[in-house]
C-alpha cells in the first residue's frame, strides 16, 4: 500500500473518487484479496470518510451494484464501476478508462 497510495491519490487528483466533491483521505478496497495483488489500482478507490463509510460499506448491496465492492469471482480490472458519476473501467496502470457499454 506505501507503494501503490501516491499512484491512487494522483490518480484522484486529491479529491473522493465517488463524489467529485470532497478531499480524498482513505483507501477502500473494491474486492477483499490477501497477498500482493491487493494493493493494485484496479481494486482501489480513494474516498472522502462519507463516501467510503456511508455510501459504501453501510450499503453493501448498492455498493456492488455501483462497482465500488466487487465480489470474489469478478475481475475489478473487468468490472465497471461508477466513479464521479460516470460509469468506468480501472486499470492497474492508473488509466481511467470510459466503457462501451451503453446503458
Ligand atoms: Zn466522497
Amino acid at each position: 500500500m506505501r507503494q501503490v497510495r501516491p499512484l491512487l491519490r494522483a490518480r484522484a487528483d486529491e479529491v473522493c473518487e465517488l463524489c467529485g466533491e470532497r478531499r480524498g483521505e482513505e483507501a477502500h478496497h473494491r474486492q477483499k484479496r490477501r497477498g500482493p495483488d491487493r494493493d493494485v489500482l484496479s481494486n482501489l478507490l480513494w474516498l472522502c470518510s462519507a463516501c467510503h463509510h456511508v455510501r459504501v460499506h453501510a450499503h453493501p448491496s448498492d455498493a456492488r451494484l455501483m462497482g465500488w465492492i466487487v465480489s470474489e469471482v469478478e475481475s475489478p480490472a473487468a468490472t465497471p464501476v461508477f466513479r464521479r458519476g460516470i460509469l468506468v473501467l480501472l486499470a492497474d496502470s492508473g488509466e481511467v478508462l470510459t466503457t462501451d457499454h451503453s446503458y
